[in-house]
């Protein structure tokens, strides 16, 4: 580096499972690496109790995979170590508790069933343990000068200003980067949410003969309760236990306003779930837990100029249907670095405090993204109707049994 450059540093908004993980990727490329994270470090004791947060587990498949390779760290194998693998998924199909196995992969592809929080702490340890990144918690992005380079964010120690040569926004569905970024150019942009909610209930582990804990369920498989305008799935994890969620619309979910009620619902839908959920378990999360929205966000183009860029759910959230939400921010954060590599892109800024080819690398990362971010968006919102009706319907049953399935 002579002089006149100074390393190019990068602020991350948002230390969730992209922001942090894309921290890891700059840092390897040599930009110093500032990662502002709204909430209080999630890692530590005192917070754990209260990560409640959008899922408790999801669905990591190749596409997320291949991102945590390319670190060239052990990523993929720390977190595939305490994963449970979903072969296929276990259709439960009528009242009396039929189950049919359809597979996802004839060559035995699978997708991973994995802890949200473990997976987010293990990319923060990863982001954190590298020498040239720091990460700031409770830093909440209020405003955002992106032609001066500058942010505003709220602290606990109060008010803080920072001046980062580039901007990434992994803020995740409600982005604030974004918001900002709107401000100052001509962004297309769509909201939509759908009219079904979501609430997680536990499946607790079973007991063998022994009393050792066993999984109530086929463990590899992403089990499934399609009930054509509502459904419940249940993920395995590696404690044994399940976590499912039930999606329905919102009015369903308020027309449940007693447990005598949520007792006649279960039993005429997923009677076989209860003995294996529990009755009192099932009254108690079903009312005291919360339930979340969905929603889809598209926007166009992802970048202003080689000031910032949008990335993850910040750029693109989707229904969870497809379980490819993370996945797809995932692929960004590789999508974005292969993109820098092929404009050598290099971690530095020149005398005038520019970095040179930035903008037409971040030009492309946009032109590239918007398209499959925006396809993957309505793939995402086609399976929720696969799932809750399609894999019922009797042609797509008749398939699979010719598959073999
Ligand atoms: P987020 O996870 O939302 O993280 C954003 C981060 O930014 C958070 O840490 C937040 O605190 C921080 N932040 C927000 N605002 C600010 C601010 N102003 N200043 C500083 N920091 C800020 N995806 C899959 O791939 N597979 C699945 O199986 C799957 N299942 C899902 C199930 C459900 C019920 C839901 C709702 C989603 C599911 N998803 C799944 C989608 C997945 O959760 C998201 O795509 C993923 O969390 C996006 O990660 P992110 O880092 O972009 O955003």
């Amino acid at each position: 580096m002579s002089s006149n450059q100074n390393q190019a540093v990068v602020g991350i908004i948002g230390g969730g499972l992209v922001g942090a993980l894309n921290a890891i990727y700059f840092a390897q490329r040599g930009w110093k690496v500032e990662l502002y994270e709204l909430r209080p470090d999630m890692r530590l004791p005192i917070h754990r109790e209260s990560r409640r947060g959008k899922s408790i587990n999801l669905a990591l498949s190749e596409r997320g995979l291949s991102a945590l390779r390319n670190t060239g760290l052990d990523l993929e194998k720390k977190i595939l170590e305490a994963s449970v693998p979903m072969k296929a998924r276990m259709v439960h199909i009528g009242k009396n508790g039929t189950q049919m196995s359809q597979a996802y992969d004839v060559n035995g592809q699978h997708i991973n069933a994995v802890d949200r929080a473990r997976l987010n702490e293990l990319l923060l340890d990863e982001a954190e343990s590298l020498a040239n990144v720091t990460v700031h918690f409770e830093h909440r992005l209020v405003t955002a000068d992106f032609d001066n380079n500058t942010m505003n964010f709220m602290t606990s120690e109060g008010e803080k200003t920072y001046k980062n040569d580039l901007i990434i926004g992994a803020d995740g569905a409600y982005s604030r980067t974004r918001a900002q970024m709107m401000r100052n150019m001509r962004m297309d942009y769509s909201q939509e949410y759908i009219d079904t909610g979501y609430c997680e209930l536990l499946m607790p582990p079973a007991k063998d003969p022994d009393g050792k804990p066993k999984f109530a369920l086929d463990p590899n498989h992403l089990h499934i309760w399609p009930r054509h305008t509502f459904m419940l799935i249940a993920l395995p994890n590696p404690d044994y236990s399940f976590t499912c969620t039930l999606f329905m619309p919102f009015q369903m979910f308020e027309d449940i306003e007693t447990e005598d009620r949520l007792m006649t619902f279960f039993s005429e839908n997923f009677n076989d779930s209860i003995p294996l959920i529990g009755e009192a378990a099932l009254k108690s999360d079903f009312f005291a837990n919360p339930r979340g929205s969905l929603v889809t966000v598209k926007a166009s183009p992802h970048n202003y100029k080689n000031k910032s860029v949008i990335i993850g759910d910040a750029a693109h959230a989707m229904v969870p249907f497809y379980g490819q939400g993370m996945n797809c921010g995932f692929q960004d954060v590789e999508v974005l670095h292969q993109i820098m590599d092929q404009h050598h892109i290099e971690p530095q800024t020149n005398k005038e405090g520019v970095i040179i080819g930035l903008e037409k690398a971040l030009n492309e990362y946009s032109k590239t993204r918007v398209k499959d971010a925006h396809a993957i968006c309505d793939l995402a919102m086609y399976n929720y109707y696969e799932m809750r009706h399609a894999v019922t319907s009797y042609r797509f049953l008749a398939r699979k049994k010719l598959e073999g399935a």
